[in-house]
């Protein structure tokens, strides 16, 4: 397996005012292609230090990705340090970047000036890709320092990860990939760790070419992807999906999606399939549900809308639930979620709705530590609720109260569709 490394160039990643986002794009794409990512650096604005950096990278990797430094600022320093590292003897203006720079200034009503001009320099060593969305042009060394090929791109993100195809066809066309196939599946509802231990005997025993990973995230679960290296495509296609399907007949409900989705997202579809229509009534969550439903494209087919009932008042006079509901059992309670659930339900006349009563933190009550949520589905039949404790941050509480809400309702909504 090919391996690489990717290192980001830029005082303002060290001093923490800039987070590298380009790595994680990089690294992403590099491993879906099946190229191992072995370091990830961020080295200064300073020549020694790139240039040493550069050098052992090159010595160990077959591929290192740059982002940054080339810029038409005195700080920008990167293009001299590739020609040094090169043995370039000379800079050439490159004619395709150069108009590409007189193209940018000029839409933008600015002056070329010399320093401009010079960002189309490049190497007399370096072949360049022209870089369609900025004045940086993007440079590739081949057998550089007697190693690896290495690849120059701009650190402005949008012109980094637009730069990521380029680069990825020409690994292809230049290097021997062995092939990878990834699968995902999604699951939602059950920690890491128990769920690493409830498919051990079927993770222990998959083929040697097959190799799982598990990739969490609050808002989505867990999704789980299958990788095999090598071999025919067509073959080992088969043979994953048997080994998926076996992974979900243990996995069971747990399970929401088959590749890379959302709870939302595959929620937004079991609605729109069935024509059913969705409210919400959030306290704790404070729009999170809505906003979460919402981004999905199309969700106007199927989501009518929410209330955002922080205040006591508000889940009395709007969603009319009864005083003395608050007053017996606790604002976070189950009977507070049910009335919520129900109250926008009336209030929107859509088939189904969620509601959410917790404390996001920082601090809990008397009756309920923080990271306590209440969430309540009404539907057509009945009416449900369910208690959640997380012991995160705020922020955290309150994705993970939302995505447990979500699928919550998704397994509400199967087992009476299954019915
Ligand atoms: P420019 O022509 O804008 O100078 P450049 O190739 O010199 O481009 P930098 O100067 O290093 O790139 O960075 C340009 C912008 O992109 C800066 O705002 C910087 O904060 C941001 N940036 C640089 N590197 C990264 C990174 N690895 N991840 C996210 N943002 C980055
Ligand atoms: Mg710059």
């Amino acid at each position: 397996m090919k391996c690489a490394s990717i290192v980001t160039i830029g005082d303002e990643i060290l001093i923490g005012q800039v987070l590298d986002t380009n790595s994680r794009e990089l690294a992403r794409s590099l491993e879906e292609m099946g190229i191992h990512v072995s370091r990830m650096l961020s080295v200064s604005d300073n020549a020694q230090d790139i240039s040493e950096t550069l050098t052992r990278e090159l010595s160990s990797h077959d591929i290192v990705i740059t982002t940054g430094g080339l810029g038409p600022t005195k700080d920008d320093i990167t293009k001299g340090v590739l020609a040094t590292l090169s043995g370039s003897r000379k800079m050439v203006s490159h004619p395709g970047q150069l108009k590409k720079v007189h193209e940018i200034l000029q839409s933008r009503g600015l002056d070329v000036l010399p320093i401009n001009i010079a960002q189309a320099d490049v190497p007399e060593t370096a072949e360049v890709i022209v870089n369609e969305l900025g004045t940086a042009p993007i440079m590739v060394f081949r057998n550089i320092k007697g190693g690896g090929t290495l690849y120059s791109l701009p650190g402005v993100p949008h012109e980094a990860v637009g730069a990521i195809p380029a680069i990825l066809e020409d690994i292809r066309k230049h290097q021997e990939i062995s092939s990878i196939l990834h699968r995902n599946i999604m699951v939602y509802g059950i920690a890491e760790s128990a769920l690493s231990e409830r498919i051990a005997p079927w993770e222990d025993a998959l083929p040697g070419d097959m190799h799982l990973a598990y990739l969490p995230n609050p808002l989505t679960g867990i999704r789980l992807r299958l990788s095999c290296y090598g071999g025919n495509p067509e073959e080992k296609s088969r043979q994953m999906e048997e080994q998926l399907a076996a992974l979900k007949g243990i996995l069971g409900e747990l399970v929401y999606a088959d590749e890379d989705s959302s709870l939302e997202k595959e929620l937004g579809r079991l609605l729109k399939e069935h024509g059913l229509t969705l409210s919400a009534a959030e306290s704790c969550t404070g729009g999170e549900i809505a906003h979460l439903i919402t981004s999905v494209a199309g969700s106007s087919a199927y989501f009518l809308g929410s209330v955002t009932s922080y205040a006591i008042s508000v889940k009395e006079k709007v969603l009319g639930v009864p005083a003395d509901t608050i007053r017996l059992h606790g604002v976070v309670s189950s009977e507070v979620a049910a009335a919520m659930a129900e109250g926008v339900r009336k209030l929107t006349g859509s088939d189904y709705s969620v509601a959410t009563t917790g404390l996001a933190g920082p601090r809990g009550d008397e009756f309920n530590p923080v990271g306590t949520v209440w969430v309540g589905v009404a539907t057509p039949r009945s009416t449900y609720t369910v208690k959640y404790c997380y012991k995160n941050d705020r922020k955290r509480n309150i994705e993970r109260f939302a995505a447990s809400a979500l699928n919550f309702l998704r397994l509400k909504l199967i087992s009476e569709l299954t019915y």
